[in-house]
């Protein structure tokens, strides 16, 4: 384990950011933004309230009303100059995201990395809203589709990627005309008002309306506004199932839209055919990483039972060594988890997990440290998938089970509520398309000789059951943000009906 900085290095080094960004943080005693490095608060702040958050659906709104009729390309010109500020400020950013979630510092360069290359994403986008022409059955007639931008979209996002989940959404729902109104998680309030305010920088430089963007720094009952309020025409919601399953039928009631980016429980097949120096290192980044805090965390390794005991034995053996601690410092491989529930969390799981017949073969121990919730990463043998196997916690425990046909694989793979995202390592060509199948992977995500996590923006990024069924970022993703319209225009002087229907 490293040695831990102070909370005061921690609070003067995200001071310095902050100052960097050019962010005033609004001091006070209803929230507060503590660091796991340390488990220990560093400022109080002020936080919106609820006649706040209701005024500012209000104003996002009426920007709405200008920028739906700017043109798209004049609205990529914004995203363009967000993500030169972010190019900018990337560093600093990053170290909020370290201070505040706990990533290591190339995990969080990476997340910044992934809001810039969303920008350009979006840049690119603002020229490329395709609607279709559609061939009518009447003569003198024209069918066509056009997109128009949806309202104001209601962000709600988790504590795991603090800004490029954020990032995501705003980037396309700017290009397609939208406004935004911005939950992020409590956990991270840093984080957001650093990239708020970069954005509030770049409407400034762009000309475009100033509450174009909102930010609300506040707790659920905040969130639970924004899926309540009519006037947000999306509501794109990150985090757990739970908070699904709340958001889903509130929002549904009331006719809204929803995007629903939730939990995961992701597994990796290794058949016997496998290169399985590359599976090793997948594994290790997709289980270990970011402290198996990502949606997309490897939680199940379903192996073939010729290799299984050769690759868990080399897995235990990098568990062994991996540097855990500081992650502002250099080598460390696994920060801290977000708070002591997530340990506890992690250690009620390999509870039971052991209950159920587990054997628990590397990691699994909490470390003891002043403060923070630093856990060695567990790998566990277990005889079936019993019931804490289908379930997500949030914590680097890495379930095994052993298969002996492909079938076995692909039915174990899929038999659990969620549906985020998945892999197979195999130098099997037939097996691989089989896994990729309409009768392989169940998940929105399925990769062959990859792990399950680390994805590129240019993919739609989102998961089937559980998950929520949502999907963001790149490939056809933008269309969420958009209403589509259905064109028919008579140039003939003849009305003629469709189906040849006579009528007068
Ligand atoms: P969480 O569900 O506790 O909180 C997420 C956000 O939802 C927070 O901003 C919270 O304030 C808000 N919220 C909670 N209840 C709400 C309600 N009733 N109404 C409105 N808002 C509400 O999640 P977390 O602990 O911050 O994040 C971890 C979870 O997020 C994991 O389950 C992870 O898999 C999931 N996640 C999913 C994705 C994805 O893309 N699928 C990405 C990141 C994280």
């Amino acid at each position: 384990m490293t040695d831990l900085p102070t909370t005061q290095q921690l609070r003067d080094r995200a001071r310095a950011a902050l100052d960097r960004i050019g962010v005033t943080v609004p001091e006070g005693d209803d929230l507060h933004a503590r660091s796991p490095i340390t488990g220990e608060r560093l400022f109080g702040l002020r936080a919106t309230t609820a006649e706040q958050a209701g005024q500012a659906i209000g104003e996002a709104a009426e920007a709405f009303r200008t920028w739906r009729v700017t043109p798209p390309p004049a609205r990529g010109d914004l995203v363009r100059t967000l993500g030169e500020l972010l190019r900018t400020h990337k560093s600093d950013l990053a170290d909020l995201i370290t201070v505040e979630a706990g990533k290591i510092r190339s995990e969080a360069l990476g997340e910044v990395q992934e809001m810039i290359d969303i920008c350009e994403f979006a840049v690119g986008l603002s020229r490329q809203l395709y609607g279709r022409t559609i061939a009518s059955e009447r003569p003198g007639h024209r069918l066509a589709e056009t997109w128009h931008p949806l309202g104001v979209v209601g962000v709600i996002s988790a504590f795991n990627f603090p800004a490029a989940v954020w990032s995501w959404n705003t980037a396309v729902a700017l290009v397609c005309g939208d406004a935004v109104v911005w939950k992020p998680s409590e956990l991270t309030p840093l984080v957001s008002l650093a990239s708020s305010h970069l954005l509030d920088r770049a409407i400034e430089q762009a000309g475009a309306p100033r509450e174009l963007h909102r930010l609300l720094l506040a707790g659920s009952d905040v969130g639970a506004q924004l899926v309540d309020d009519p006037r947000v025409a999306l509501v794109s919601a990150t985090g757990s199932t739970r908070m699904g399953r709340e958001v889903a039928p509130r929002v549904a009631a009331r006719f809204g839209r929803v995007l629903l980016e939730l939990g995961g429980n992701n597994a990796t097949v290794v058949a016997p055919s496998a290169d399985l120096e590359l599976a090793l290192q997948g594994i290790v980044f997709a289980a270990a990483g970011t402290a198996g805090q990502r949606c997309t965390t490897l939680r199940r390794l379903i192996v073939h039972r010729d290799v299984a005991d050769q690759l868990v034995e080399r897995l235990a053996g990098v568990y062994g060594r991996l540097p855990i601690g500081d992650p502002f410092a250099e080598g460390t491989l696994v920060g801290p988890l977000i708070t002591d529930a997530a340990a506890d969390a992690m250690t009620a799981a390999l509870d039971r997990a052991q209950a159920d017949g587990g054997k628990i073969v590397a990691g699994g121990r909490r470390l003891d440290t002043a403060g923070g919730a630093y856990v060695e990463p567990a790998i566990v043998r277990m005889p079936r998938q019993s019931g804490v196997v289908r379930e997500e916690t949030f914590a680097p425990i890495l379930y095994v089970l052993t298969y002996d046909t492909f079938e076995e694989a692909v039915a174990l793979h899929n038999d659990v509520p969620q549906g985020l995202s998945s892999s197979i390592f195999t130098r099997d060509q037939q097996e691989a398309e089989r896994f990729l199948a309409a009768d392989g992977s169940d998940c929105g995500i399925a990769n062959v000789n990859i792990g399950t996590s680390g994805a590129e923006i240019g993919g739609a990024f989102g998961g089937e059951k559980e998950t929520g069924g949502g999907r963001e970022s790149g490939s056809d993703a933008w269309r969420a943000y958009m209403r589509r319209a259905t064109n028919t225009v008579n140039y003939s002087s003849t009305l003629a009906l469709a189906q040849n229907v006579s009528f007068l």
